[in-house]
């Protein structure tokens, strides 16, 4: 189940969190990897890791806000290792701090969507001209935050926008002949790096440890989810197990849009 034996994917933020699982998850099912972030040296510690395994895998630097990037990145896997057929579209940024649009700028609004939306749009840009030739799957990485309210107004929007983005070009792919699907993922609060920092800033909690225990409260099922929990659900839609499912949302959330 779940294998993507000979299958070439790019993972982009794979240096941290759930880029780096979904990379080694990708890579433990049989893919070769394109490891790409912001910070190589995380990137290169994720390929580090895939090799130890046994796994195929390089690190490249990428802003994923940069279109001309995307084309190098695509050119560089193509020439690495072949045509790629799976793309994650998972970098990031969080809205921590900026719940309140009174006092937010428009320039910490455009930078949060420049990342979490307008960056998703060249990824899945590029790689659908390489792809329609012989197929293949995007994911995108949303949010539940992309489904209800509670994470500032521009990241509620950026990951909004990511759900409607995937359901958008899985339609027009299908009506290009194309065998490519696109699918969104929603997670709950995931225990990563990009969770943990919000303990810094929070006006509400003064150590991670009461971060987690008054997140826990909002997911029924009794704990935050673990980035290897987002890893496997999108290494089952790189999959063809999922071969009939495109243009829909797979939520990991642990019951948080549940209640
Ligand atoms: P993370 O641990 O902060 O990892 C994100 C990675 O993306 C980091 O290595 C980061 O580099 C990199 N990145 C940031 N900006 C980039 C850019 N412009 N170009 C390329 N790479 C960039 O975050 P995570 O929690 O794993 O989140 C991954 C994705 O899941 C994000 O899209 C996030 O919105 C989404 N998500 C997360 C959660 C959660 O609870 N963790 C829940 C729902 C959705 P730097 O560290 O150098 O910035």
């Amino acid at each position: 189940m779940n294998r993507i034996d000979g299958k070439i994917a790019i993972v982009t933020g794979g240096g941290s969190g759930i880029g780096e699982a979904t990379s080694e998850s990708l890579a433990a099912s049989g893919g070769r990897i394109v490891v790409t972030d912001v910070d190589e040296e995380a990137a290169i510690h994720t390929v580090d890791i895939i090799r130890q395994r046994g796994g195929e895998a390089i690190a490249l630097h990428q802003d994923v806000t940069d279109e001309g990037r995307w084309a190098e990145v695509i050119e560089t896997t193509v020439s690495t290792y072949g045509r790629p057929s799976v793309l994650v579209n998972n970098a990031g940024i969080s809205g921590v701090g900026q719940d309140n649009i009174e006092e937010s700028t428009f320039e910490q609004w455009r930078a949060i969507m420049n990342i979490n939306l307008d960056a998703v749009y060249l990824g899945c840009k590029h790689a659908i001209g390489q792809m329609k030739a012989e197929g293949g799957s995007i994911v995108n990485i949303s949010s539940i935050m992309g489904i209800v309210a509670g994470a500032g107004p521009a990241y509620n929007a950026s990951k909004g926008g990511v759900r409607l983005l995937s359901k958008s070009l899985a339609v027009y792919c299908g009506n290009q002949g194309y065998n490519i699907r696109v699918n969104s993922v929603h997670p709950g609060f995931i225990w990563t790096p990009m969770v943990r920092r919000i303990a810094e800033t929070s006006e509400e909690v003064s150590t991670e440890d009461e971060l987690y225990e008054s997140l826990l409260l909002r997911h029924p099922i009794g704990r935050l989810g673990v980035a290897e929990d987002i890893a496997k659900g999108v290494t089952f839609l790189a999959s063809d197990d999922s071969s009939f499912i495109t243009g829909s949302e797979l939520v990991i959330d642990g019951g948080y849009t549940a209640v």
